[in-house]
């Protein structure tokens, strides 16, 4: 399956990380890791730092899933919203999974700091805009949930929202925890770093199409006749990871970003804000390092690729349109544009831990639109696993949710 067409920013903007070292004899590593996007990285830097032997496959060129297609806001807010996932997973483990997904945003950026790596992580505002009059109440209630819960977050009125951010809408959530990054270079930088610092091994185009569970780990196949033995798996596979895993546990979506030509830095819009909305799907935008605004939204049910890739231009047109109703004054024009595959869960929780029985097969499974505070929750609780840590967390991301695994 192609995870992303047309032309990603970030695989044009930054020199490809043009490695090629595919698995030619047989390899015996405590860790294997599938996948080499921004998931995989972090699981592989933080056993790194740890001291556990690892090595990263990737059937690709490094990182060029669907990291190399995200648009790589940071936020806390989970694509479902506290005040309904608190009907769905109960409020101990709602409040947690918020807890944890605000604490992976400082954590991205420290992992960020401790390496020779920069990413063009940025601090900024989020502002959560309400579509219409239901959006409204959305945002009435949760404000109160994330209130109650000492989460970061404040109430703009309409009069508020136009004076704070030039924004004509109902209302709106915001607050000041929120990040962007560049996510290929976040990832292509960590495995980079680790390649030099000679603690880790990497191989791309290196597919795993078959594994069996021996005594003490698992023996994995390659498409090239290669076997690895390992003690641990870790499936950062992304939406290919289905697999691996002994039944279907989310859902794919296509979607859609657009990144404009630079502008001067003072005319965009407000605090260079992320901004989203209630709306389903919604629509988002950011900005870039060298002054672009990016959007994106526009997502639907992923039935195949060539559908998804023919509704290019028009959702394109869509997008332009949308970014114009909410800043008329602000010249966009469209530089590039792309569509890319994530995947949704019920609960919009990722899938992260062993599947019950399968205690070595470690899953890292970012789903949800803000997978990548997901990678960094996985990669800590991966690494806490295997060095015997327990970590509260683990019961709200894992499998035991599914009734039936
Ligand atoms: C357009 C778009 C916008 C997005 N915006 C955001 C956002 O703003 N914020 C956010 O947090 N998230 C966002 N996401 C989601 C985010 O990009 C993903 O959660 C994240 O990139 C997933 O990273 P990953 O490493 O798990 O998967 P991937 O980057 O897809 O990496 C998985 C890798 O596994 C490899 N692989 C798969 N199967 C095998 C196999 N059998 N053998 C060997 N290798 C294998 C693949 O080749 C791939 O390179 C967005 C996604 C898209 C498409």
């Amino acid at each position: 399956m192609d995870l992303h067409s047309g032309l990603p920013y970030w695989l044009i903007k930054n020199k490809l990380f043009n490695y090629h070292n595919p698995l030619k004899d047989d390899l015996v590593v405590d860790v294997a890791i599938i996948g080499s996007g921004i998931t995989g990285a972090l699981v592989a830097h933080e056993l790194c730092a740890a001291g556990i032997p690892c090595a990263v496959f990737d059937k690709r060129t490094i990182a060029t899933g669907s990291t190399g297609a995200s648009t790589a806001q940071l936020q806390y807010e989970i694509d479902v919203p506290l005040s309904d996932l608190i009907g769905k997973v109960g409020t101990e483990n709602a409040v947690r999974a918020y807890q944890a997904s605000l604490q992976a945003i400082t954590d991205v950026e420290q992992v960020f700091e401790s390496v020779p790596v920069r990413p063009s992580f940025r601090r900024v505002s989020s502002v959560f805009l309400a579509s219409n009059k239901q959006g409204l109440r959305l945002l009435e209630r949760e404000y109160e949930a994330r209130k109650y819960h000492n989460l970061p977050v404040s109430f703009l009125d309409a009069d508020a929202l136009f004076a704070e951010h030039r924004i004509v809408a109902p209302a709106a959530l915001k607050n000041k925890a929120a990040a962007q990054m560049d996510g290929y270079l976040a990832a292509t930088g960590l495995l980079k770093h680790h390649l030099k610092k000679s603690d880790l091994s990497l191989f791309s185009h290196t597919e795993i199409i078959n594994y069996q569970e021996k005594k003490g780990g698992y023996e994995l196949l390659t498409g090239d006749g290669v076997t690895i033995r390992c003690k641990y798996v870790v499936i950062a596979a992304g939406f290919e990871a289905g697999r691996f895993l002994p039944k279907q546990v989310m859902r794919l979506v296509s979607t859609y970003a657009l990144v404009s030509q630079p502008v001067d830095p003072s005319q965009l819009w407000p605090e260079r804000s992320l901004i989203w909305e209630t709306a389903i799907p919604y629509f988002y935008m950011r900005t870039t390092s060298d002054n672009r605004m990016m959007i994106g939204g526009e997502d639907v049910p992923f039935r195949n690729p060539e559908r998804r890739d023919r509704l290019l231009r028009w959702k394109i047109k869509r997008l332009e349109r949308k970014f114009k109703q909410l800043y008329p004054e602000i010249p966009f024009v469209v530089d590039m544009a792309w569509c890319g595959t994530f995947s949704s869960t019920q609960d919009g929780l990722p899938f992260i831990g062993p599947w019950a029985g399968k205690q070595r097969m470690l899953f890292a499974l970012g789903y949800g639109g803000n997978g990548i505070t997901f990678s960094m929750i996985a990669a800590q609780l991966i690494k806490n696993r295997l060095l015997g840590i327990k970590d509260e967390r683990a019961k709200v991301f894992g499998f035991n949710r599914l009734d039936n695994s």
